[in-house]
Parts: structure tokens; C-alpha cells; sequence
């Protein structure tokens, strides 16, 4: 894999929650190119193994664990393993993540008589089931995993915790309260626990990625041709780059975080990658 810089993490064991998926799987890919042992927790074992197998066959060191990140004893049985097969845990990824139908309005604004309206999820309408399996997925996700592996991570001079925030969490998108809500508490989290672990060597950062196209949120950018959605061209035009992120492009920051040469006093800070979408006013 093509590496925008290299650092070093021969003999680290790095977990990434989430890592058969689309972003988390690149950042597995540069972790192991930088030498990491690789564990790739996900709730779909099948990417889990599938991201695992292509490591090993670029020559690196990776296995794919089941893991639920909302349950404590699947992550109790997944450090068991990774401590059995790589060692103990030097990095930790939270990168398990997403929205839910259920936590999303179908309209951006809200006019009178909606919620008595069929086919459409006003605010009024909104499942607390849906806006609890965000939450919980997203902020519950980030901090069970860390309960259970930065048991390993404490008193090493050079162990770090990533986690993945969002757009949203500075400014919450039309349409999905849920997600954002949750993505300002993983940021949030990230500071109260880079402050909380700052006397037992752990720095603790995230990334906020921008827009970038995964399989998760395709059908909500691209039509059945191929073209931009109406929410993609506001994107866009709120993004002073004026086009999406590809997912090599977070590994920069991803790099620059995990690196205790270029980063040993960086700590509780979230690094929006975002081709400026974050900066602009709109006008
Ligand atoms: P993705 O759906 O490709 O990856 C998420 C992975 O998490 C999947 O492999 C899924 O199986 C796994 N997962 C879901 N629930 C789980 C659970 N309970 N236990 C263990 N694993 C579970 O999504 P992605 O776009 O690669 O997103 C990765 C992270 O980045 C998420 O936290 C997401 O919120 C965040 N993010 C993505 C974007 C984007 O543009 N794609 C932007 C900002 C933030």
C-alpha cells in the first residue's frame, strides 16, 4: 500500500474496531505497512477475516477477530484472543461506527402537519429504539472497547487511542440527530479521556472525516445513474474543494496521530479531514 509517509511500528499490536469495513480497513492496511501486528475486530467476521487475509497476502502480520463492540464479554473473548495470537495491545482504533434509519428525519426542515403525514419520519416521529442503537453503537462502541483494551495500553511511554468523530459532531447535518448527537460525544469523550489517561502514557486523539464515499452512505450520494444526489451537491458546495474525500486521504492524520516521534505532545484533539468543509461559512 501507498503510504503518504512511514512511521515505525514493528513489534506494536494495534486493534481496529471496525476494521472490515471501508475507512478502517485502509487504516488496517497502513497500520500493518508500518509493521503493526494487526487484529481486525468487526461484528462481520467475514470482512473481518477478508481485510486480514489481503495483510498477510502483502506480507503483513493480521487476523480478523468476531468482536461486538456493544457487548463487553465478546470484547473480553477478542483481547483474549489477540493477546493469545499478537501480544499485548499497543494501539486502539474505535472505528465501529454508523447511523440508522430509525434516527433520521426524512425531511431537512420541518413544516407544520408532518408528523400526520404517511411515509414520512417527522421529528415527532422519531424511534427512541433507532436514536438508542446510534447512540449506543457510536458512543457505547467507542467506550467498551477501551474498558477492555486500554487495560493493555497502561504505563507503555508510547500507547494511543484513536477514535472516529465527524462533520457532524461541529456541526450537526439536516436529517440524522441521532448520528451527530453521538459523533459530538465521541469527540467530546476523546478530550475527557486524553485528560483522564494523561498520567498513565496514553494519548488519546480522533479523526473527523469529511465526506467520503463507503458503501454505507453510496445510495445517499449518487443516484441510480451515477450522479451526484440533491445532498451531494450541497455537500459539495459547502466543501470549499468542491469534491469527495478518497479514504487514502485520512491516513496522513491517521499517521501523524499514532506517531510518538511526530505526535508525543499531541493529545485530546480532533483533526477534521474535510477538504475545508469544516472551515466555511457558506459564504
Ligand atoms: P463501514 O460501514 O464501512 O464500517 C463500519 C464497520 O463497523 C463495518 O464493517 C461493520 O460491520 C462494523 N460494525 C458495525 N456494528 C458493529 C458492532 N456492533 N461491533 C463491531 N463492529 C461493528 O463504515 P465507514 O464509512 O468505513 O465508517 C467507519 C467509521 O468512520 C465510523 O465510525 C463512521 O461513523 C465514521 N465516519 C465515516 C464517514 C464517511 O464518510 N464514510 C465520515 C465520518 C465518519
Amino acid at each position: 500500500m501507498k503510504l503518504p509517509f512511514n512511521i515505525d511500528l514493528s513489534g506494536k499490536v494495534a486493534v481496529v474496531t471496525g476494521g472490515g469495513g471501508v475507512l478502517c480497513g485502509t487504516f488496517a492496511h497502513a497500520l500493518a505497512a508500518c509493521g503493526a501486528k494487526v487484529a481486525i475486530l468487526d461484528l462481520r467476521k467475514e470482512a473481518a477475516d477478508k481485510v486480514a487475509d489481503e495483510i498477510v497476502a502483502d506480507g503483513g502480520i493480521a487476523i480478523g477477530v468476531a468482536a461486538n463492540v456493544l457487548e463487553k464479554q465478546s470484547l473480553e473473548a477478542a483481547k483474549k484472543e489477540v493477546n493469545d495470537r499478537l501480544g499485548s495491545c499497543d494501539i486502539l482504533i474505535n472505528g465501529a461506527g454508523g447511523n440508522h434509519p430509525k434516527g433520521t428525519t426524512t425531511k431537512e426542515y420541518y413544516e407544520m402537519g408532518d408528523e400526520d403525514l404517511e411515509g414520512i419520519t417527522s421529528f415527532f416521529d422519531l424511534d427512541p429504539s433507532g436514536v438508542e442503537f446510534v447512540f449506543n453503537l457510536n458512543f457505547l462502541g467507542t467506550l467498551l472497547p477501551t474498558q477492555v483494551f486500554a487495560k493493555d495500553l497502561i504505563g507503555k511511554s508510547d500507547a494511543t487511542i484513536l477514535n472516529v468523530s465527524s462533520m457532524n459532531a461541529f456541526c450537526p447535518l439536516t436529517k440524522i440527530p441521532a448520528y451527530s448527537g453521538a459523533k459530538a460525544a465521541i469527540s467530546n469523550f476523546t478530550q475527557w479521556l486524553a485528560v483522564h489517561f494523561s498520567k498513565v502514557g496514553i494519548r488519546v486523539n480522533a479523526i473527523a472525516p469529511g465526506f467520503f464515499v463507503t458503501d454505507q452512505n453510496r445510495a445517499l450520494l449518487f443516484n441510480d445513474k451515477g450522479e451526484y444526489t440533491d445532498r451531494s451537491k450541497k455537500i459539495i458546495s459547502q466543501t470549499p474543494m468542491e469534491r469527495f474525500g478518497e479514504k487514502e486521504e485520512l491516513l496522513g492524520a491517521l499517521l501523524f496521530l499514532l506517531s510518538n516521534e511526530a505526535a508525543s505532545f499531541v493529545n485530546g484533539i480532533v483533526i477534521p479531514v474535510d477538504g475545508g468543509f469544516s472551515a466555511y461559512s457558506g459564504v
